[in-house]
């Protein structure tokens, strides 16, 4: 299977990584778009929001008890974002489950 965030998960591709426990790894995107910048991956491959099963539930409490964790270690006591992209329409790029943890300044701009 062809998955860079799998392959960055098992360290053959290269990343700044913030966080890992045995569920969720979380690295630096390549492409900051606010000061913080960082993605948050389960370490399972699940292609998108769409593809979370029941039995992923737990798995996906563990995306956002990291990111609280990851929040707090970035100093974002000010606040933060999460943001998922899911499917086309949504411009979802890479095809492995993700959450981009967004912070450190003031966003204005909101879509909801
Ligand atoms: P999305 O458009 O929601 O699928 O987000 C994919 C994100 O992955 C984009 O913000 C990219 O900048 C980021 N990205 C792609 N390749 C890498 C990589 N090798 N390391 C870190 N971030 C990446
Ligand atoms: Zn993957």
């Amino acid at each position: 299977m062809d998955c860079i965030f799998c392959e960055i998960i098992k360290g053959n591709i290269p990343s700044t990584k913030v966080y890992e426990d045995d569920f969720v790894t979380a690295f630096n995107d390549l492409n900051p778009q606010m000061p913080v910048h960082v993605l948050i991956v389960p370490k399972k491959h699940i292609a998108s929001a769409n593809d979370i099963e029941e039995n992923d539930a737990e798995l996906i409490g563990k995306v956002f008890l990291a990111a609280k964790k990851i929040a707090a270690s970035m100093g974002l006591e000010n606040g933060y974002r999460i943001i998922n992209n899911c499917g086309e329409d949504a411009g979802q790029t890479v095809k492995h489950l993700h959450f981009h943890l967004l912070g450190g300044k003031t966003m204005g701009d909101k879509i909801i």
